[in-house]
């Protein structure tokens, strides 16, 4: 039974590192779109490109409609972590995660009550006053009608996401690398061997315990030790 002989090897790991893909989003009721068909969509909806609507020129220059895409179809208020995520934090809790690593932006881990995550693309729920530097929940975003400013001083407020064009922070890559170098078992969610998250971090990971679970099947998930092509959320809870 496959879910025996999963448990069997967290159980005897100490150091487990998740890394959670982007698909995941669709379990926690965020809308499957295409990426082709949202390209067209956006572009017919807003005349710019999703990367250019999510840009820093676009933040700085019309910032009007940088705020409009990004409230309308970035942020997702009834957006809730799926049992996966509540999973991943009983694990960290009972001390077999040690780190969980995403590049989804939407702090779903986070929600869901995990610690040690390294959010590589930053998340929703941090925004900061760029000239202050004071904070602002996602909410105080959600309910501005124009551009979200400062309380304090009016500049406007930045949402704490690495936007299109600009790089990672190398500080995160590192500790997500070094993490991943020292695990001794990596769980992949929702995501294979070729995403960019995968592709950026596997390579730091030299042991026998790379293990996939995810709904599609790829042609890489021969590269895994283990794959279970199924929902997370249909078998996290049974590992806890
Ligand atoms: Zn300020």
């Amino acid at each position: 039974m496959q879910i025996d002989r999963l448990k069997e090897m967290i159980e005897e790991s100490e150091n487990v590192v998740a890394l959670t893909g982007s698909p995941l989003l669709e379990e926690c009721g965020y809308p499957y779109v295409r990426y082709a068909d949202a390209i067209y969509d956006i572009e017919s909806k807003y005349g710019y490109s999703p990367d250019e609507l999510f840009s820093l020129s676009m933040y700085k220059y019309r910032p009007e409609l940088f705020f409009r895409y990004y409230r309308e179809e970035v942020l997702h208020e009834k957006l809730a972590p799926s049992a996966t995520f509540y999973a991943l934090a009983e694990m960290e809790r009972r001390g077999k995660v040690k780190m969980i690593v995403t590049r989804s932006i939407h702090g779903l881990c986070t929600i869901a009550g995990c610690r040690n995550v390294i959010e590589l693309r930053g998340s929703v729920l941090r925004n900061t006053c760029p000239h202050c530097g004071r904070e602002y929940p996602m909410e105080y975003i959600l309910k501005s009608t124009k551009v979200p400013v400062c309380q304090d001083c009016f500049t406007t407020v930045r949402p704490g996401i690495v936007l299109a064009g600009e790089m990672l922070d190398n500080r995160l890559v590192t500790q997500a690398a070094d993490a991943i170098s020292q695990a001794d078992m990596v769980l992949v969610l929702g995501t294979n061997l070729k995403s960019d998250l995968t592709e950026q971090l596997i390579k730091y990971y030299r042991r026998k315990k790379l293990v996939l679970i995810k709904k599609e099947e790829h042609y890489m998930d021969r590269y895994a030790d283990y794959c279970i092509n199924d929902y997370p959320k249909n078998i996290l809870p049974l590992l806890v």
